[in-house]
């Protein structure tokens, strides 16, 4: 996928997920992260974007920054199964060597990253019309991730 395609779906996302306006734009920019491994020197479509560092990362971040622990499980998670949308797919359970994919769209494909910007748009137009899906547990789960980090 292009990179404005991984943005503009994890703000959909987001939004669809009633985030707050700043937590929406953090969705964004966390939905381009996992492909710094190619500036990071790892292996492309390795750790990054697997489920061990989503967990890693929303781990960290509900510790450190909980405001932002939404964003980065809607930005990564949201990356992971657009990549999966291209034929290379994702080692999704690294350490593990294996690549999972759900369907072999070229990640500059029109047909591809159309079909992610149409069901960005449709997630927009459900969540206007009302339909949501609440997030509670896992703030409630970010904030006692906070709560244990801050204990002395
Ligand atoms: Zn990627």
């Amino acid at each position: 996928m292009l990179r404005k395609t991984h943005a503009v779906f994890a703000m959909a996302v987001a939004f669809f997920l009633r985030l707050t306006p700043s937590q929406i734009i953090a969705s964004g920019f966390f939905g381009v992260i996992s492909d710094m491994d190619h500036t990071l020197g790892l292996r492309h479509r390795g750790f990054t974007h697997s489920l061990l560092f989503v967990f890693l990362a929303y781990l960290f971040t509900s510790a450190l920054f909980p405001n932002l622990a939404l964003p980065v499980l809607v930005g990564v998670l949201t990356h992971i199964f657009a990549d999966m949308l291209n034929p290379e797919g994702v080692e999704l359970f690294y350490p593990l060597k294996k690549n999972y994919r759900i369907a072999k769209f070229r990640f500059d494909s029109v047909l591809g990253n159309g079909l992610v910007i149409a069901l960005s748009a449709a997630l927009v137009v459900l969540r206007f019309k009302g339909y949501s899906v609440s997030l509670k547990p896992l703030e409630d789960f970010s904030a006692f991730v906070h709560a244990l980090s801050r204990l002395k």
